[in-house]
């Protein structure tokens, strides 16, 4: 999903023709595939670009073709920047010898194609899985078990610049575009140029992953890549509680109990215009609008107009519906006036904050003898997790769950040594309290 473009200008001319042809040619392609002959990245360059698929069979003719392939690199484009429900609109795959572009909107699941994907035995490689997964989980219901993400393992050998143009530059040489960075991946049609770019996102994806995978064991950090890539197994977007979406409105936390009552009208009625016009919700109005109207309350459509950045369709075709909703916002009693619901509290006692940062100054010792970001090493969440836990042997430290096992074998006995001070103090506190006649 990374964007990224490597379409040279090269590259691009003739295209539209090209696309054509490998349509054709597709026979060829797949025939082609089964000769697994392993072709240098220099090579590839020049030979014929991707297969381009927009057809039931022809994807179930390049799913035969592949089926032998144990590694698959698979990218998918969304469109969240453009519409409001956002989906696959585009498929992109490949293998050591085949490249394809898969349009799934005429063909819908690709069920025989998902049957190989999930499939334990086939290793998929993606950069920065995360999106790609949610997506393919919430269209297909496809829950893929076997990953490697190039991301993640770029993080994990502590290399600073870890996006995908980065990475092709430093193993490949290969040059980046990125005008394609921002397109609309729902439009058809799609033009040959798009088709290319996006053609290179999974282009150089597996021998990204071989030249990776040998640093990873040249570190000795394979271990630690598998155990974060098993971790991405089962990422899926969680269900919304229903009508709370208000409360994670950037800017929210800021408004009176009164204005948050306007807001939590304002918010569902942008998401009912947005889903109506499958248009993404900041298109339709923005969040500084609303947060804007939930504290003025306008109740005229002169009052509206005079907001800043107020979109004149809006105010034309949908300035009633908005007043309204400020009005319900304004009647709502003031019993019923939403709050936010308490963060999550534990025992925060006056120590916490200082055990939190005698990790921070192990972990940091820590990462830089590793070379890594310290927050890959341990994010802040994580380091409060074992601050709570406050463990005295690295046994106790291991069962702090939050914590991935290979951080709590790098970290372990430093975090240990820094909490010690610590401990010591709390158990002194916790004896003189025993021993003092006021206690109770
Ligand atoms: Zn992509």
């Amino acid at each position: 999903m990374e964007r990224c473009g490597l379409a040279s200008g090269s590259q691009s001319r003739a295209v539209d023709e090209r696309v054509t042809r490998w349509r054709d040619a597709l026979h060829y392609r797949v025939a082609r595939s089964d000769n697994r002959a392993r072709t240098s990245v220099a090579d590839r360059a020049n030979a014929p670009s991707f297969v381009y698929l927009d057809s039931v069979s022809a994807v179930e003719k390049l799913t035969t073709a592949i089926a032998g392939a144990r590694e698959i690199a698979l990218d998918t484009e969304g469109a969240s920047f453009h519409r409001f429900v956002d989906r696959i609109y585009l498929l992109q795959l490949s293998t050591r010898d085949t490249h394809a572009v898969i349009d799934p909107l005429p063909i819908g699941r690709p069920a025989g194609l998902g049957a190989l994907l999930e499939d334990p035995s086939v290793e998929v490689v993606f950069h920065d899985a995360d999106y790609d997964l949610r997506l393919l989980e919430q269209d297909y219901g496809w829950k893929i078990r076997h990953i490697f993400d190039t991301r993640i393992a770029a993080q994990l050998l502590g290399y600073t610049a870890f996006g995908l143009a980065a990475l092709l530059e430093r193993f490949f040489s290969v040059k980046l575009d990125k005008k394609h960075q921002r397109a609309d991946w729902s439009m058809r049609p799609l033009t040959a140029d798009m088709l290319d770019y996006a053609a290179q996102d999974t282009r150089y994806l597996l021998e990204l992953k071989d030249r990776m995978s040998a640093e990873l064991e040249r570190m000795g950090r394979m271990a630690w890549a598998r155990e974060e890539f098993a971790l991405l197994e089962g990422t899926r977007w969680a269900d919304e509680e229903p009508g709370m979406g208000f409360l994670k409105l950037k800017g929210a936390r800021d408004l009176n109990r009164r204005e948050l009552a306007v807001l939590r009208e304002l918010v569902p009625w942008r998401d009912g215009v947005a889903r109506q016009l499958d248009r993404a919700t900041f298109r339709v109005i923005g969040n500084e609008q609303l947060l804007e109207i939930a504290r003025t309350h306008p109740s005229t459509r002169d009052a509206l107009a005079k907001l800043k950045g107020m979109p004149r369709g809006i105010l034309d075709q949908r300035g009633g519906e908005l007043l309204d909703a400020v009005t319900r916002g304004l009647a709502v009693p003031e019993s019923e006036l939403p709050r936010f619901p308490k963060a999550a509290r534990w025992d925060r006692d006056a120590d916490f904050d200082a055990r939190v940062s005698a990790l921070k100054t192990a972990r940091d010792h820590a990462a830089k003898r590793l070379t890594l970001d310290a927050g890959v090493l341990c994010s802040r969440d994580r380091m409060e997790a074992v601050a709570r836990r406050n463990p005295s042997s690295v046994e106790e430290l291991l069962e702090v769950t939050e914590l991935r096992r290979w951080q709590a074998n790098e970290l372990a006995e430093a975090f240990v040594a820094a909490l010690e001070p610590h401990r010591q103090k709390t158990a002194l506190k916790a004896a003189v309290t025993e021993n003092s006649p006021y206690s109770d």
